[in-house]
């Protein structure tokens, strides 16, 4: 059995690994290169405690857990983890500070003193991650051809089109995208765990990531300082002390099914495939759906 996979982002070298450990031949075609689209500038937040009310994702075990299992594969590939651990969310007001107590009574992985501790949170790093995934898929035979394609690629049993933005010129699904810029930042008086308040602030390899614009009405998916800075930092403020050094900015494409939070994997025609639509919850997703899509391609196919 031979697949094609068409982008390299989270979605793309998760369903290459799990198709990998099935004893596939994988071969992966990215316009860019490995982490090319928004998956190589996410800030790296991991958690299943979302939106304004915190509320527990679905399948959040499940998700948690295929992630752990792919951040540690790829931790290993690197030989260092590739994330740190622990989230903090300062509630904003006094209601959200209600909410998040209960919470913290609800879950055994939350801890309220004040702010929510998100103890199972995680911060990736994400270039490093999918550096990891794709060092595991290399050594086990993958293939990487940097090649922007206009049309599905031919030659393969089966492809799986994971190319995030790009799904809009290869396919004819329905999905809304949004625009993310994050600012990285250096701050007068450090923190040692990523900081959610109103956008967020994670630990970055070197350095810090302030997030996150959400536009909606966008001409490209290019970086603007200016702009950025006008919509993230005065959020920041509320919640981050002393002094911001803003040192650069990166953008990308978020892409969701209209109306719905959730990822999607569906047959596009016989023998095409898509995983997509992981909006901004790229990481929590990323690995449970490209092992269910690879477990039941393996039975069906
Ligand atoms: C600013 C920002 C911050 C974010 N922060 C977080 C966060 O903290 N936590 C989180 O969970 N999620 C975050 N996200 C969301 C997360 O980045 C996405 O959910 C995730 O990256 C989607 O992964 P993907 O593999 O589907 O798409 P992508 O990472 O976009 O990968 C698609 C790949 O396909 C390739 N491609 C596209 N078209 C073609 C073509 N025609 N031919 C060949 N190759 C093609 C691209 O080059 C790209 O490499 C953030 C997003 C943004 C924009």
């Amino acid at each position: 059995m031979k697949i094609g996979i068409v982008g390299a982002g989270f979605a793309g070298l998760s369903a290459a690994v799990f198709a990998l450990e099935r004893g596939w031949r994988v071969e992966v075609l990215d316009a860019i290169g490995v982490g090319g689209g928004a998956s190589g500038v996410a800030s790296g937040l991991l958690h299943p405690y979302p939106g304004k009310l915190a509320r527990r994702s679905r399948n959040a075990d499940e998700a948690m857990g295929a992630s752990q299992y792919l951040l540690d594969l790829a931790s290993q590939e690197m030989g260092a983890p590739v994330y740190r651990k622990g989230i903090v969310r300062k509630a904003l007001d006094a209601e959200q500070a209600k909410v998040f107590e209960e919470r913290a009574l609800e879950y055994p992985d939350l801890k309220w003193d004040g702010h929510l501790h998100i103890k199972s949170g995680l911060t990736v790093f994400s270039k490093k991650y999918l550096e990891g995934l794709w060092r595991f898929c290399r050594r086990k035979g993958a293939i990487l051809r940097i090649e922007k394609l206009d049309k599905v690629p031919r030659g393969y049993d089966a492809v799986i089109l994971a190319a995030g933005h790009g799904m809009l010129k290869l396919t004819d699904l329905k999905l809304n995208c949004t625009k993310g810029q994050i600012l990285a930042c250096d701050l007068e008086k450090p923190v040692d765990v990523s900081v959610i308040g109103d956008g967020y602030l994670g630990i970055a390899e070197d350095g810090y990531h302030l997030g996150s614009t959400y536009e909606h009405d966008f001409e490209d998916d290019k970086p603007n300082l200016e702009q950025a800075k006008a919509l993230i930092l005065p959020r920041a403020r509320r919640y981050v002390e002393g002094r911001i050094d803003v040192t650069g900015v990166k953008a990308g494409i978020r892409v969701c099914k209209p109306g719905d939070y959730y990822p999607m994997s569906c047959k596009v025609r016989p023998g095409v495939y898509a995983l997509t639509g992981f909006g901004s919850r790229g990481l929590l997703y990323h690995a449970l759906l490209a092992k269910e899509f690879i477990d039941h391609a393996y039975c069906s196919l």
